[in-house]
């Protein structure tokens, strides 16, 4: 398992899916996590049990107000800030002919505009916490998507939204790599894992009914959550220190292929 023993890790989109498997994940790897999530019932429901005490917060990642007061919380209970996964994500599918322009805004609010604060806040918070004569560290794991680096009929606004989200990893890992500090920001591009969001997508029998008819994947496997959770530990950790810009797509193979959901 990866070492993530005392690292305080910020983890949106907490109470389900990839994001609660995180932040399990990190937990149990020795990080003092912070779940966030709009759904404050759902983090409520699933963290109130934790074996080890995991902070959570209610946090809409579109709204920047949202973002400064999780950081103001961050502030006031540690003493130090070390990683953001920026997972909270939502979907919606339709063609560029059925696609309104607040559906399109609504998909790009959350998924990269949220992103793109979270990262902002996050820099910010690394520097704020930055020690005298030690250089600045810090780690983000975008939770981009195979959507963001292949094109999916029916899903335009998805896949430009976590395309965005790709590039703005890079673009600013450039930026953070140029001036002395070591702040690294990394994506992780699932395919298709079971979660509400895939459920709610494309129906639990698309899962159930499974196979390499309905989905083109090398290994015929869809993989977990735990998959996607092992490989953010991975990068956001200092077993990745010189890994910066990077991305890392878990989906079995499928866009190794050229075939998509069509
Ligand atoms: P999920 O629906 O199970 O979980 C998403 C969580 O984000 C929910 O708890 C939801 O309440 C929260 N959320 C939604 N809008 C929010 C907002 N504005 N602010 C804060 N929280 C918000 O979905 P998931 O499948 O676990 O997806 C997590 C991430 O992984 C998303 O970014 C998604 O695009 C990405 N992803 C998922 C898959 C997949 O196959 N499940 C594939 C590729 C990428």
């Amino acid at each position: 398992m990866i070492n993530l023993s005392d690292k305080v890790a910020l983890i949106t989109g907490a109470a389900s899916g990839i994001g609660l498997h995180t932040a399990q994940y990190f937990s149990k790897a020795g990080a003092r996590v912070i779940a966030s999530d709009i759904n404050i019932e759902g983090l409520e429901s699933a963290f109130a049990n934790s074996p080890n005490p995991i902070d959570f917060i209610a946090h809409d990642v579109s709204s920047e107000q949202d973002w400064q007061a999780v950081f103001e919380f961050i502030k006031s209970k540690y003493q130090d800030f070390n990683i953001l996964v920026n997972n909270a994500g939502i979907f919606k599918d339709g063609n560029i002919e059925d696609m309104s322009y607040e559906d399109y805004q609504s998909v790009f609010k959350v998924n990269t505009l949220g992103t793109f604060l979270g990262v902002k806040y996050a820099i910010e918070s690394f520097r704020a916490f930055g020690k005298a004569n030690e250089p600045v560290t810090g780690s983000v794991v975008n939770v981009s998507s195979m959507a963001g680096i292949r094109a999916l009929k029916g899903m335009g606004a998805y896949c430009a939204s976590k395309a965005a989200v790709s590039n703005m990893t890079r673009s600013i890992a450039v930026e953070c790599g140029t001036n002395g500090e070591f702040i690294r920001i990394n994506a992780v591009n699932p395919g298709t894992v079971r979660t509400e969001l895939t459920e709610s997508a494309f129906g639990s029998d698309f899962f159930d009914q499974f196979s390499q008819d309905t989905l083109p994947i090398p290994m015929a496997d869809y993989g977990r959550p735990d998959d996607i959770a092992a490989a953010i530990a991975f990068l956001a950790s200092d077993k990745a220190e010189v890994v910066t810009g990077a991305d890392l797509t878990i989906d079995g193979g499928w866009a190794a292929g050229l075939a998509g959901l069509n």
